[in-house]
C-alpha cells in the first residue's frame, strides 16, 4: 500500500464516478469531475516545469478549486502549501520565502498573494478561482485547467515518509514554522479519523471550517474523500446560512470549532428541517459544557469533542458515539499513544489531581518544522510530541484538557486555568461570550480577568459576573476584573484570539 493521498481520490472515483463528491452553492461536483480537474491541474504544474518535490501555494477559501489544487498538487507528486486568503502581502511573502514556494494559486479576494509573489520572487504567479485576475502575469484558473485539458497524468510514486503537505502555524513560541505532515501522517489520520466518526459514503459532511487549517482539510476533506462521501463547501461561516445549507444539502455531518457550534446554537430556528443531521464533532479549542449541552438538546444529536494540533495532522483523540464521555476529548486515535508528564518528564497516573503536559506519539506526529532542526528536537523527544497544552487522563483512559501551558495564569502561587472560570461564565444567562486572561499584578503576580460579551438587551454589571463567578469558584480564581466588549476577537478558524486581548 503506498499511502499517497492522491491515490484515495483515484480509488474513490473508481469505485462511484458519478456519487456526489462537493456541494459548493447551487453547484455540484461528481467525483469524476474532481478527478478530472485534478489530473489536469497536475498536467499542468508539469508542464508549467515544475518538478517532483516542488512546493506548491494555493490561497484559496473553501470553494472546489481548492480541492482541485490540492489533488492535483499531490498527483504530481508536489507538495502542497495552502494559506489563508486574508494574509497581507508582508505575511504572504514571509511564507512563500521560507517554503520555497515555486507557484501560488489565489483567489482575487486573496488581496496580499499578488503583492506577496511578487516580493517573494515566486515565479508563476497567481491564477485567480475563475472571476477576475490582476496584473498582467495572472491566468484564469479555468484557463490553466483547459490548456492542460489531455490524457492523465498518473499518480505520482511516493514513499510514505514524503511530505504531503506544509502548514505553518506558530506552535506553541515564535514565528510560524512549516509544519510538514507526511502522507503516511495525513492517510492514517483521515482513515482513524473516519472510523471514530463513522463516516460513511452517503454522508454528507459540512465544511465550513477553512480548508487551510489541518481540521478542515485532514479530519473533514480527507476523511470524506477516504469514505466516497461528499463535501458541502462554505467559504464563509455565516450561521444562519451554513444553517440553510444544512437543509438544502441535507448534511449529516456538522463539524467546528466550539464559537461556530455556539453561533448555530444561538441561530433562531425558522422552521428549517435539519433532521438529516446525525452527530456534531468539536475540536480545535474547548466546548463550554452549558454549550455542548444545549447544542445537543437544541438539535438532538451527539457532539463528539476531539482533541488535536497542526503538528499531529489533526486529531489525536476523539470521543466515539458509544461510550463518549461528555467535556473529555476523548481516547486517541488508533496507532497514536499519550501520556501525561511533570515537569521533570516524569510520567504521571490517572486522575484529575495529576495534570501535566500532555504528550503524543505514533503516526499523527509530524516529520518535523521545516528546515527548523532544533524547534524540532524541542518538541518531539523519542518520539514523543510535545503538545504545549496541560490535560489527564482518568481511569479509563479518557484525556481532559485542562488549557494551554501557556493560558496558564498563576495567580499569588496558585495555578488557575482559564477555561474552568470560561466554563462558568458560559453558564450565565446573560453572556454570550467569555474569554479569561491574566494581567501583570504587583503583588500577586497575575491577576485573573474577565473579558465578556452580554447577550443583546442584558445591562448587568460587572460585580454582577464577579458575584456569580464566586458562587462557583474558589476564592483564589474567580475573576477580579471584568471588561465588557461588543465580540471577542477569532482567528481564521473563529478561534478566540487570547493574545489579542492580552
Ligand atoms: P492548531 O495547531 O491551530 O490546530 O491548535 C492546536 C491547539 O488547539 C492545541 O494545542 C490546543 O491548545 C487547542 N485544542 C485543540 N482541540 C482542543 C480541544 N478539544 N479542547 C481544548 N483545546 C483544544
Amino acid at each position: 500500500m503506498s499511502f499517497n493521498l492522491a491515490a484515495m481520490l483515484v480509488e474513490a472515483t473508481r469505485a462511484q464516478p458519478q456519487s456526489p463528491a462537493l456541494w459548493a452553492g447551487d453547484d455540484s461536483w461528481d467525483y469524476q469531475r474532481l478527478d478530472t480537474e485534478s489530473t489536469r491541474f497536475a498536467n499542468g504544474l508539469i508542464e508549467s516545469g515544475c518538478s517532483r518535490g516542488d512546493v506548491v501555494a494555493i490561497q484559496l477559501p473553501n470553494v472546489p478549486e481548492f480541492l482541485v489544487a490540492y489533488f492535483g498538487t499531490l498527483r504530481a507528486g508536489m507538495v502542497l502549501l495552502p494559506l489563508n486568503p486574508l494574509l497581507t502581502a508582508t505575511e504572504t511573502a514571509f511564507l512563500l520565502t521560507d517554503a520555497r514556494a515555486v507557484v501560488v494559486f489565489a483567489h482575487e479576494l486573496a488581496v496580499g498573494a499578488v503583492l506577496g509573489a511578487k516580493e517573494a520572487g515566486v515565479s508563476l504567479v497567481t491564477v485567480s478561482a475563475g472571476i477576475r485576475h490582476d496584473g498582467d502575469d495572472g491566468r484564469f484558473f479555468s484557463d490553466f485547467l483547459s490548456d492542460h485539458d489531455h490524457g492523465g497524468a498518473e499518480v505520482a510514486a511516493t514513499a510514505p515518509e514524503d511530505t504531503a503537505v506544509l502548514l505553518y502555524t506558530s506552535g506553541t513560541t515564535g514565528k510560524p514554522k512549516g509544519a510538514e505532515l507526511t502522507h503516511f501522517q495525513l492517510f492514517m489520520n483521515c482513515t482513524a479519523s473516519a472510523d471514530v466518526f463513522e463516516a460513511r459514503q452517503d454522508d454528507v459532511i459540512l465544511l465550513a471550517l477553512p480548508l487551510f487549517h489541518v481540521f478542515g482539510l485532514s479530519s473533514l476533506a480527507n476523511s470524506a474523500i477516504r469514505r466516497g462521501a461528499s463535501l458541502a463547501l462554505v467559504p464563509r461561516f455565516e450561521a444562519s446560512a451554513v444553517l440553510d445549507v444544512i437543509e438544502q444539502r441535507r448534511v449529516s455531518v456538522v463539524a467546528g470549532v466550539p464559537t461556530m457550534l455556539h453561533a448555530l446554537l444561538e441561530t433562531p430556528d425558522r422552521d428549517r428541517d435539519l433532521s438529516s443531521m446525525r452527530m456534531a464533532l468539536s475540536g480545535g479549542s474547548p466546548i463550554a459544557p452549558d454549550v455542548l449541552t444545549r447544542f445537543e438538546e437544541r438539535f438532538a444529536i451527539p457532539v463528539l469533542e476531539g482533541y488535536g494540533l497542526t503538528e499531529t495532522a489533526s486529531a489525536v483523540t476523539f470521543n466515539r458515539a458509544a461510550g463518549r464521555k461528555p467535556m473529555s476529548v476523548g481516547q486517541p486515535l488508533w496507532g497514536t499513544e499519550m501520556r501525561v508528564v511533570d515537569n521533570d518528564g516524569n510520567r504521571l497516573p490517572p486522575g484529575a489531581d495529576h495534570i501535566g503536559e500532555l504528550l503524543a506519539r505514533g503516526h499523527s506526529v509530524m516529520k518535523g518544522y521545516l528546515r527548523r532542526p532544533a524547534e524540532t528536537a524541542e518538541v518531539i523527544r523519542d518520539g514523543w510530541f510535545r503538545t504545549g497544552d496541560l490535560g489527564y487522563v482518568d481511569d479509563d483512559g479518557y484525556y481532559f484538557v485542562v488549557d494551554r501551558i501557556k493560558d496558564l495564569i498563576i495567580r499569588g502561587g496558585y495555578n488557575v486555568y482559564p477555561r474552568e472560570i470560561e466554563d462558568v461564565l458560559y453558564g450565565h444567562p446573560d453572556i454570550l461570550e467569555a474569554a479569561v486572561i491574566g494581567t501583570p499584578d504587583d503583588r500577586l503576580g497575575e491577576e485573573v480577568v474577565a473579558v465578556v460579551a452580554l447577550r443583546d438587551g442584558s445591562d448587568i454589571s460587572a460585580e454582577d459576573v464577579i458575584g456569580y463567578c464566586r458562587q462557583h469558584l474558589a476564592a483564589y480564581k474567580y475573576p477580579r476584573v471584568v471588561r465588557f466588549v461588543e465580540t471577542l476577537p477569532k482567528g481564521p478558524t473563529n478561534k478566540i484570539l487570547k493574545s489579542q486581548l492580552r
